[in-house]
């Protein structure tokens, strides 16, 4: 971006998140804005042409999404597809010189993360994942905590982040395993990546099993899975994910007291409380703003982004031993 302009940001996939969450954030974002758009879906374009002023110059497919190499309106291409194509949406847009938001979970597994990772490299554009929570202020708050302890020692943490669908139609992306369905890729990033985030330790062995209740409507997809986490000092993490079942807590036991998020991981609400009695107000305006304000500023300062590549793989790695061991009756690997 040149000095003094936002951020031009296209969106690639204009599905529900992209419709009712980016495309309103991005309109309250002060250091980027909304430019282009990538759909397989032309009846989709003319409604968000009119809503969002958007040339039609900078209206794409995904066959055409490489010729954004030539466009100067367009600095980044914000993946909002599958998770089952984030990597070759993001490899179309690094190799087009753009740099490169992807959304959560990074990809299906640590080769595709990797691979996004070095097209990234390579075309020396910056990769960041969606992962909204280390956007949030309560969130990075209580991640501080874990370097300066006013709890004293970390002793365990509980991370849980679900919701009480019904599945979808057989059809849908979410009901397909290659695609990144299932709770554990969809969900199940967020418990991961908030206890990786909270206590800035990666694990070091993992043991999983999934909670099967209704095996009738998801015959492909994990429903709900249940993972400790182990790290190299004997700490634990208890963790829970489902598309079944509601919960949403992180919590971390000290010496001392403890702390907790609650809501973890909703888009509004995200509370911090403490031992102490402390409480942290959500909140009043949207993460995904203040996410891709950051990600923006990375880009006009040429300074590391928050949340990078690597971080999207560590957990894409701790996903795939999830299923091994969950297939291995909860055995403990990593
Ligand atoms: P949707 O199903 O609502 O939308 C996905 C869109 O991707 C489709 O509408 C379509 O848009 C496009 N698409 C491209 N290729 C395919 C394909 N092969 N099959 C189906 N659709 C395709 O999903 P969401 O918007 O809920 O999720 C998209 C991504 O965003 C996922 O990776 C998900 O994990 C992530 N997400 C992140 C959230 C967060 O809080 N960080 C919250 C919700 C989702 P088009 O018709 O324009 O081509």
């Amino acid at each position: 971006a040149q000095s003094g302009r936002k951020v031009g940001v296209a969106l690639v996939g204009l599905g529900n998140y992209s419709e009712s969450i980016l495309a309103p954030a991005l309109m309250a974002a002060k250091h980027c804005e909304l430019k282009g758009i990538v759909t397989g879906t032309p009846r989709k374009v003319p409604k968000w042409q009119e809503k969002y002023g958007i040339a039609d110059k900078n209206v794409y497919s995904y066959d055409t999404m490489h010729e954004a190499a030539n466009n100067p309106d367009i600095d980044v291409m914000y993946i909002v597809t599958p998770t089952g194509v984030h990597m070759k949406y993001s490899l179309i847009a690094a190799n087009a010189g753009k740099h490169v938001w992807c959304e959560k979970p990074m990809a299906m597994n640590v080769d595709q993360c990797q691979r996004i990772i070095d097209a990234c490299n390579k075309n020396k554009v910056k990769l960041s994942i969606g992962y909204r929570m280390q956007h949030e202020p309560n969130t990075i708050r209580f991640g501080q905590y874990a370097a300066s302890k006013p709890f004293g020692q970390m002793q365990s943490l509980y991370a849980r982040a679900g919701y009480a669908g019904n599945g979808f139609p057989e059809d849908y992306w979410r009901m397909k395993k290659d695609m990144g369905g299932g709770a554990m890729y969809d969900m199940g990033v967020y418990p991961l990546n908030g206890v990786r985030y909270l206590s800035k330790m990666e694990p070091i062995a993992i043991s999983a099993t999934h909670d099967k209740s209704h095996p009738h409507i998801f015959k492909e997809v994990d429903e709900t899975t249940y993972f400790t986490l182990e790290f190299a000092n004997g700490m634990q993490a208890d963790c829970g994910t489902s598309i079944v079942k509601s919960f949403n807590k992180a919590r971390v036991e000290c010496e001392k007291g403890w702390y907790e998020l609650n809501p973890m991981s909703q888009y509004s609400g995200v509370k911090g409380l403490t031992s102490n009695g402390d409480t942290f107000a959500a909140i009043s305006g949207m993460q995904q703003t203040l996410q891709m304000d950051n990600d923006a500023l990375a880009i006009i300062n040429d300074s590391p982004v928050l949340v990078p590549g690597i971080d999207g793989l560590r957990d894409i790695h701790v996903v795939e031993a999830a299923f091994k061991s969950a297939a291995d009756n909860g055995k403990r690997i990593l």
